[in-house]
């Protein structure tokens, strides 16, 4: 095997790392910085940029511009967090024919697993060029909330990028091997991790080498770009208290509002007072306007506290199913280019009555985990290190009444399986319909669904004769399966159902042969030239 790497798939940002030796480094993209913006432009002549040149299209092509397509990775488009979505992003969101979100660009159609595609295929060749040889395997990061349906579009994304998954790990947990590797303290640690687009908490136990994973919990939809957003609500709330002209429409406008904010966001962690200068941001017949605004830190925090606010439930609930209490935590470690935000690290200090540790580098944490990873599953991590991490959300079937009922709970550690028996309740019942579903929400229809499956051919019996076993298992990766065994029929037949990452078989087969075909021809532009 040549070497493999840790991909830490961020909505904002993306890091690359592997192994020398027992020291996990960091790999330079193509222009030398160690980490790359998640970022795919497709430009009016037909180029496709990734990375840093994309990310300067952002103001110019803004509708052909895809950030933070993380968020929309393994959704529906009928849903509530897509919705929220759409109105603050400049591209166009469409519906597949199966439900789930698609982006709509003036050229194409296209899926979010193709953009991610894209994203990792330009990591590849960054590794690529730094190796000198090909890549083809990877230990690629996801937040640990993430569902069946958002591994599973992840790991496609990998596949048509021409990288073979080996594990699929989640990011708290990639980012605590790294800490506990280099400071080789035993304890509990909780990991808060807040990047671009989503927020996840972890609780660990870390002892001799085992890293156990005691509970977990986070949100798709709460990170950097939220905070950005508010400094553009207020900035342009501003602009029309002064101005009397709504620039909300206006995606030229908003997209260079926003990367002002961002920017103002960052200065902000490390200086009290910045200004935001955007010189002709609205021209009209009676003449040009200007934005010129001081933020202070102190406005900043009073415009982004309740988003802040919003992460400690789900830190308490992390602790109630830990059993445990935030005197227990020994050392709490901060993930996610976020957490910089001196807000934050105050907040958290408050919670847990202790300063969060400064020796961890929020952007570079997961990826080196990632990379410490690939040494354990290749065999080449010299120190015993067993990891145990644990399935973000229960698993279960759906019953009468669009009822839930669980079969494996939240937090358990994988992998695991469980098998439950089955009966009909009519006489001679043929069939048995099971739906997979998962979530916490005891009203069936309020989770995620995964599968529906028929388990056919039943032999003819009265009710509550037949029995028919189903089997759940959540495998290292945190991906489901589900199979069905007749128990009474002399053929033993066996279903087994993967939940579906959006795309078929035959969809990302037909993606990888075009994607084949236009390498061939060359047409792909990026970070080099
Ligand atoms: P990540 O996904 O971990 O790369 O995190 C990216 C997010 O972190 C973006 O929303 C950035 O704006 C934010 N970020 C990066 N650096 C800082 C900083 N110094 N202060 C506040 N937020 C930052």
């Amino acid at each position: 095997m040549g070497h493999v790497i840790g991909i830490d798939l961020g909505t904002t940002y993306s890091c690359i790392a592997y192994l020398e030796g027992e020291e996990p480094k960091v790999i330079p993209n193509k222009e030398g910085l160690l980490t790359t913006p998640s970022v795919v432009s497709f430009t009016s002549t037909g180029e496709l940029l990734i990375g840093n040149l994309a990310l300067k299209q952002a103001v110019t092509n803004p509708e052909n511009t895809i950030f933070a397509v993380k968020r929309l990775m393994g959704k529906k488009y009928n849903t509530e967090e897509v919705e929220e979505a759409e109105k603050k992003i400049p591209y166009k969101l469409t519906e597949a024919s199966n439900g789930d979100v698609m982006i709509a660009l003036e050229s194409k159609i296209i899926s979010p697993q193709e953009i991610s595609s894209m994203i990792l295929s330009h990591l590849k060749e960054s590794a690529e060029a730094y190796f000198g040889e090909e890549v083809t395997e990877a230990i690629v990061t996801v937040p640990a909330h993430f569902n069946d349906h958002q591994r599973q579009a992840t790991k496609v994304a990998a596949k048509i990028a021409g990288l073979n998954v080996l594990r699929i790990i989640n990011e708290p947990t990639s980012a605590s091997l790294a800490y506990g590797l280099n400071t080789q303290k035993n304890g509990t640690i909780a990991v808060y991790d807040m990047g671009g687009g989503t927020f996840d908490i972890t609780l660990l136990e870390i002892n001799d080498g085992i890293f156990h994973v005691l509970a977990t919990s986070g949100i798709s939809y709460l990170g950097g770009e939220d905070l950005d957003n508010r400094i553009v609500e207020w900035l342009t709330e501003e602009f029309k208290k002064e101005n009397k002209i709504d620039l909300s429409h206006d995606k030229l406008a908003l997209q260079r509002i926003k990367e002002a904010a961002e920017k103002a966001k960052r200065e902000l962690s490390f200086t009290l007072e910045t200004e935001i200068h955007l010189p002709f941001i609205h021209s009209a017949e009676s003449g040009s306007k200007h934005i010129k605004q001081k933020l202070t830190r102190k406005k900043l925090e009073q415009l982004t506290e309740d988003l802040v606010a919003k992460t400690f439930p789900f830190i308490e609930q992390t602790f109630q199913d830990a059993k445990l209490k935030p005197k227990d935590v020994n050392d709490v470690i901060l993930v996610g280019g976020q957490t910089r935000m001196p807000l934050i690290k105050e907040m958290i200090a408050d919670f847990f009555g202790k300063k969060p540790e400064e020796h961890v580098n929020p952007d570079e944490a997961v990826a080196m985990g990632a990379a410490i990873q690939s040494g354990i599953l290749g065999g080449d991590a010299q120190k015993d290190i067993l990891l145990l991490d644990v399935t973000p959300l229960s698993l279960g079937i759906e019953i009468e009444n669009d009822t839930f009922i669980k079969i494996i709970d939240k937090n358990t550690t994988i992998p695991t399986q469980k098998t439950r028996a089955f009966t009909t309740v009519e006489h001679n019942q043929r069939y048995v319909r099971v739906h997979v579903l998962q979530g916490e929400n005891k009203i069936a229809s309020l989770n995620t669904s995964l599968a529906i499956f028929d388990l056919v051919g039943i032999e003819s019996a009265p009710a509550g004769l037949p029995q028919i076993d189903v089997t759940f298992e959540i495998d290292a990766d945190g991906l489901v399966k589900v199979s069905a065994k007749d128990m009474e029929s002399e053929r033993e037949r066996k279903v087994v159902v993967n939940s579906s990452s959006g795309l078929s078989e035959e969809q990302i087969g037909e993606i990888i042969e075009k994607k084949e075909h236009k390498e061939e021809s060359g047409n792909e532009k990026n970070g080099e030239e």
